[in-house]
């Protein structure tokens, strides 16, 4: 990092600025791998892990069933959050020759798939939870667990009657544009050939999961999952706990992002030992649940979910943050950055860097305040801006590392793991033996298209999706693309840019695919595709000239690798850059309001 510009005495801000500069570059320096993302293993469906980690469902019976060979108006490709809130939003915009495709054996996408002990949403419920007013649903506590979250998935299934046109255990193997006919052909694994007018694609950033290339990893003869399969019938127990079937077993997890962070604390309850494989620290910040108050629930005036998503996603722009998110560990970034811009009398240009650094001092003193062994501290804090890497908030998690059956191993200075032999893991030169080893090791969420993905895309003239986005991803709205009629891109790489709360990203574009479908329908269009013209001035009017956004993550030169930076490669980083727009979910949804008002479907050749 580069010497920092400081308006404020380091008396006022309690830290050294330029140390703390240093020591950021010295743990990313630690880190970096050449071999980048080819370090981890690719699950593909005809990889050796596929069954296990993406066909094969451990909470469901397989069901069989004769092939399809039908025709839809609409396909959407996934039963997650997009394929319910599109659904939903044509449906109210009243399309309803619907089929939805889902990988899973019910709906909920990755809430169906990720069950593991703790799971949680860490962005508070009331904005999270797509649909409350729709379904009449209040959530019970302000950070839901899965079963809710989940249960909340299947009410929206219900409510909106979306069961009798979807087909579960399904994955779709190929999708290819039929000119002549202006219809996209759909196969899945099950055989099925079906046509639909149009796609959307729902299939989330995590919905592959990626294992660590490490050497041997194949020839573990132990028990082994990753955590987006998680095996209750060995651990015993549910998604809140009580892993009994672990009280003889030496455990090793793998990983110590978001997933890990939160299940860390039931393993180290059921496990007779466990050990914590830790190469990068993340960011703990309190999470501070709470009951929801029901006095609060009954004054909610029609209208309040849609106004506390955009205040949520406001609330990351540097400006006043709305009371109802003030105590909101997302929040206390912007908290310390008004803080410190009251200091330097109201000036808030040269401050980012001195708030992310007091925000990061913070969560590190709550290690020293949960952690008794100063040594175990030292290793669990996080030195790189918050947004380098997704930030936890977790109130069990520091203390686990309390516990006499719990131990940190620290292969930051190995870059990971050594190596898996039949009987356990090494590291720093050591042999943990262990019954079961535990994967925590992320999804294929900013990995190239074709890898996350996983789905052949051919459109027009049979051009492959992957070949023109070969330079990175383009698209007009970050929805739609030229030469790929009649696509609609929803959630994926676009929407985390605008923002935390993924599930808002969605809904407004499920919205806006409803809206566009319903008048071309309307419009007795057949076929409507994105000009080259209409996916350049994106680009560049939109994306470019939007600049990164407030938040310093993700840059590939100062952070610590990951997925955010795409395991800090800058070449690749080119990738995401297409994709960033960093003008805010506000500017986003009037941006579209107003292409949807001017009521001329601009951008899109229409046949
Ligand atoms: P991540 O990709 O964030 O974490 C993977 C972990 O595995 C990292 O700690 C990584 O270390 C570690 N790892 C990988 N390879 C090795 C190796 N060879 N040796 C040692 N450690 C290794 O995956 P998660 O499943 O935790 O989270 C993915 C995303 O899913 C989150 O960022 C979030 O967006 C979402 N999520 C959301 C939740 C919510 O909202 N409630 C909950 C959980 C997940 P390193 O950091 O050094 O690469």
């Amino acid at each position: 990092m580069a010497e920092i510009d400081q308006p404020l005495s380091e008396a006022i801000l309690g830290f050294d600025p330029n140390e703390l500069s240093q020591r950021y570059a010295k743990e990313r320096e630690k880190r970096i791998r050449p071999d980048a993302e080819a370090q981890y293993l690719r699950i593909s469906n005809d990889s050796p892990f596929s069954n296990k980690y993406l066909e094969d469902d451990p909470y469901s019976e397989k069901l069989e069933r004769a092939p399809l060979k039908e025709q839809r108006e609409i396909i959407l490709v996934g039963g997650g959050w997009v394929g319910l809130l599109t659904a939903a939003r044509l449906i109210e915009a009243g399309v309803h020759d619907i089929r939805i495709i889902e990988s899973g054996s019910d709906f909920g996408g990755t809430w169906y798939w990720n069950r593991y002990p703790g799971a949680q949403c860490d962005i508070e419920s009331y904005s999270y939870l797509p649909l409350l007013e729709e379904t009449g649903y209040i959530p019970k506590l302000r950070f839901s667990y899965a079963s809710e979250i989940y249960e909340h998935a299947q009410r929206i299934g219900k409510h909106f009657d979306l069961y009798k046109d979807a087909i579960f255990q399904t994955w779709v193997t190929e999708l290819r544009w039929l000119e002549d006919e202006s219809m996209w052909l759909v196969s899945t694994n099950r055989g099925d050939e079906m046509r639909a007018r149009h796609i959307c694609l729902g299939t989330g950033p995590a919905n592959r999961p990626r294992l660590p290339g490490i050497p041997g990893v194949e020839k573990f003869k132990g028990h082994s999952f990753h955590t987006c399969r998680w095996d209750y019938k060995y651990t015993g127990g549910n998604s809140e706990g009580g892993l009994i079937g672990l009280a003889d077993k030496t455990v090793g997890i793998i990983g110590t992002g978001a997933t890990a962070v939160q299940c860390i604390p039931a393993l180290g309850e059921g496990a007779k030992q466990l050990f914590v494989f830790q190469r990068t620290p993340s960011s703990v910040d309190t999470r501070n649940n709470k009951e929801t108050d029901q006095k609060w629930a009954k004054s909610l005036k029609p209208g309040w979910q849609k106004e506390r998503q955009r205040k949520f996603g406001e609330a990351f722009l540097g400006r006043s943050i709305d009371p109802a998110f003030i105590d909101d560990g997302w929040t206390r970034l912007t908290r310390n950055l008004l803080d410190l811009a009251d200091k330097a009398n109201g000036k808030i240009d040269g401050l980012m860097q001195l708030a992310d650094f007091k925000t990061m001092e913070e969560i590190r003193s709550l290690v020293d305040d949960n952690v008794k062994n100063p040594e175990v501290a030292g290793k669990l804090k996080a030195y790189y801006n918050q947004f380098c890497k997704r930030p936890t908030f977790n109130d069990f998690y520091l203390d686990t590392f309390n516990r006499s059956n719990v131990e940190l191993v620290d292969v930051s200075s190995t870059k990971g793991v050594e190596a898996i032999n039949a009987t356990g893991i090494i590291a720093n030169g050591k042999e943990y033996k262990v019954d079961c080893i535990i994967y925590a090791s992320g999804f294929e969420i900013t990995s190239s298209y074709e890898r996350r993905l996983g789905i052949p895309i051919f459109g027009v003239d049979g051009k492959s999706i992957y070949e023109h986005w070969q330079d990175g991803m383009r698209t007009m709205h970050g929805l739609m693309v030229n030469g790929f009629p009649n696509l609609y891109l929803c959630g994926g790489g676009f929407v985390f840019q605008l923002g935390a709360n993924y599930a808002h990203g969605i809904d407004i574009q499920a919205s806006h695919v409803a809206y566009t479908i319903s008048q071309l329908r309307n419009r007795g269009i057949k076929s409507a595709n994105v000009s080259i013209d209409a996916e350049e001035r994106w680009i560049a009017d939109q994306l470019q000239a939007s600049g990164d956004g407030l938040f310093l993550g993700g840059s590939p030169d100062t952070c610590t690798p990951g997925y955010y930076n795409q395991e800090g490669t800058a070449k690749r980083y080119r990738n995401v850059r297409l994709e960033t727009y960093g003008k805010g979910v506000g500017a986003y949804i009037r941006l579209l309001r107003q292409w949807r008002e001017n009521d001329d479907l601009h951008g899109l050749d229409l046949n």
